[in-house]
């Protein structure tokens, strides 16, 4: 007997619609536990082992349905793994340290910095431990594709929480946008929860749950919003940054994440979801459209503060500028044909100008008390 596969028509193979879809299982999770909140809906999106984005689908890129700043540029990695580098300096070059990745995508970011610390320090491996922590199996793989042989010498966590002891350097890309957030509405004097529950045509759609927010989380501006406007917290990235700072509290280092979303607290409805590079409808089609919010970097700011730490804020335009994007693309310019030094200003305008994602993306430094780490100023 031949195997099915490769052939054609002949019906043995599995169809892709046989396969559980994601839509039915929040359905009829729905019809027997009642409306889910928004956080459950968008882990549920993302990270459902059979149908979730990030497990199922390849996101990023021309073909996928979004473009991160690593995959916009070599520049990017480049120019944060000499930041990196020179805070380990600043903080006296402990060894072994753990430099770590949270969130790789598909390890382009990785692949970037490893080439230039090799340049600036050869002897940097010798006394870094890299790692990469990631939630998708399927990222895994192709994060290992992508870094080839440098693979060999990287570690893999599902957690930050088995990382190695010891001074560690963290660093996520578009991270936090892709961790779940809650949603409340405000109806009369109180905010109640929005979830997703189901139509009178048994469609998903957004309802008022009974849960209602402790009025301490709401941000100064509640008390004049309209009815029906809307508020988000996010106790996961909350946890997320609390680990990632109690470590470095405790053990020393430091962290940069980068990501779009606001400096100040703020009302609003930011829950996004994008296929194909347009915007769609965020129930529309569960775990076939990436699904983001925005990110409350005050928030994420007073979390490292809590533990005992300094956060830093800027754009990534100013970030960029300040670390020496300019410099860069001359230098990768400078012998090269005229069509690339039009890509590299293609590139420096996509990350840096304010029609782009200079103003939107910002980069949040968290630090040991006190330590001063250029672009970053004692007043940023
Ligand atoms: N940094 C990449 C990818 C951003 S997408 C880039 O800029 O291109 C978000 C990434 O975070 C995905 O790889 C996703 O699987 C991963 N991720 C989501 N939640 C995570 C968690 N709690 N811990 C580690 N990785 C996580």
């Amino acid at each position: 007997m031949g195997s099915a596969e490769g052939t054609t028509g002949g019906g043995a193979r599995p169809r892709l619609t046989a396969l559980p879809d994601l839509g039915q299982k929040i359905v009829r999770l729905i019809e027997a536990n009642g409306p889910l909140s928004i956080a459950d809906y968008m882990a549920a999106c993302l990270y459902d082992p059979d149908g979730g984005y990030y497990m199922t689908r390849e996101p990023f890129g021309v073909s996928g349905d979004f473009t991160t700043a690593p995959e916009i540029s070599q520049m990017f990695g480049e120019l944060t793994a000499i930041w990196l580098f020179s805070t380990w300096h600043t903080l006296g070059a402990p060894s072994p340290l753990t430099l770590a990745e949270i969130g790789p995508g598909r390890g382009t970011m990785m692949k970037d910095m490893l080439r230039t610390l090799d340049r600036i320090d050869p002897g940097f491996a010798g006394k870094a431990r890299i790692a990469m922590v990631e939630t998708s199996p399927r990222l895994t793989e192709i994060q290992r594709a992508t870094l080839g042989e440098s693979a060999d010498a990287i570690e893999w966590h599902r957690s930050i929480a088995t990382l190695p002891p010891g001074p560690l350097l963290a660093v996520g890309n578009e991270l936090f946008d892709a961790l779940p957030i809650r949603q409340y509405v405000r109806k009369g004097q109180r905010w109640h929860e929005r979830a997703v529950g189901l139509d009178t045509g048994g469609n998903l759609a957004f309802v008022a749950a009974a849960g209602t927010l402790d009025p301490a989380l709401l941000p100064p501006d509640a008390a004049s919003a309209d009815e029906g406007a809307i508020v988000e917290t996010a106790p996961a990235r909350t946890a997320l940054m609390e680990a990632v700072s109690q470590r470095i509290a405790q053990d020393g280092g430091a962290a940069l994440f980068i990501d779009y979303g606001y400096a100040q607290p703020a009302l609003g409805d930011s829950l996004q979801a994008l296929f194909r590079h347009a915007y769609a409808d965020p129930l529309a089609e569960p775990g076939k459209a990436d699904l983001t919010a925005h990110v409350d970097f005050f928030a994420l700011a007073q979390a490292a503060k809590g533990c005992g730490l300094d956060a830093h804020l800027m754009t990534q335009g100013a970030f960029l500028l300040g670390a020496g994007l300019l410099e860069r693309a001359g230098q990768l310019g400078a012998k090269a044909d005229a069509a690339t030094r039009r890509r590299l200003q293609d590139e420096v305008d996509r990350l840096a100008a304010s029609d782009g994602m200079g103003t939107l993306f910002k980069v949040l430094a968290v630090t040991p008390r006190g330590l001063l780490l250029p672009p970053f100023s004692a007043a940023d």
